[in-house]
């Protein structure tokens, strides 16, 4: 599986859900391994998803909240 920057921004909701499947988890894995940026974006965002509320009680995270996340990860993503 071919994995890019953008992949990561699609599944980093998933990823830190646990809802990715084997494969899919180990793609992005590897590439956040190789990848300082999505490193450091999935580290952000977990931050970010930790001050907003506690991890193990996410009903807060509701999918309007997910999808506005999800644009503005994407937006910051974006090359200039
Ligand atoms: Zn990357």
């Amino acid at each position: 599986m071919e994995i890019c920057c953008q992949s990561i921004v699609e599944n980093i909701m998933d990823y830190i859900d646990n809802e990715l499947d084997d494969k899919t988890l180990n793609a992005l894995e590897e590439h956040i391994h190789i990848c300082p940026e999505c490193k450091s974006f999935v580290d952000t965002y977990n931050k970010m998803l930790r001050m907003s509320g506690d991890l193990k009680n996410k009903k807060f995270v509701t999918p309007e909240i997910r999808e506005r996340l999800k644009n503005l990860i994407k937006q910051k993503l974006k090359p200039n």
